[in-house]
């Protein structure tokens, strides 16, 4: 793993620690940073990153606090508390 992947590694779990801590400005700034190193080095950001980051306000979502989760369709359909939705084909 390099550098980069590291770093990007490392701001998740900062964010993910900030979100636990109900600091979603922390979160978000962790949230960015990570997308800006991934960016500058053309890395694609981890799945599970992508997947609990909302694309619009760069949110860490927690679902049930600022996040919901529906089943619809086979797809996992994550709605923000800013409005946006992103969505996923069901895997397990
Ligand atoms: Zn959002």
């Amino acid at each position: 793993m390099d550098i980069a992947a590291e770093r990007i590694e490392r701001l998740h779990e900062l964010a993910r620690a900030a979100a636990a801590d109900r600091d979603d400005d922390r979160a978000r700034y962790y949230v960015r940073l990570a997308r800006r190193v991934a960016e500058r080095n053309r890395l694609t950001l981890p799945r599970e990153f992508r997947r609990f980051t909302c694309d619009r306000c760069d949110a860490y979502l927690r679902p049930g606090t600022n996040a919901r989760v529906r089943l619809q369709n086979g797809h996992v359909v994550i709605t923000c508390d800013c409005g946006a939705h992103a969505r996923y084909p069901y895997e397990d």
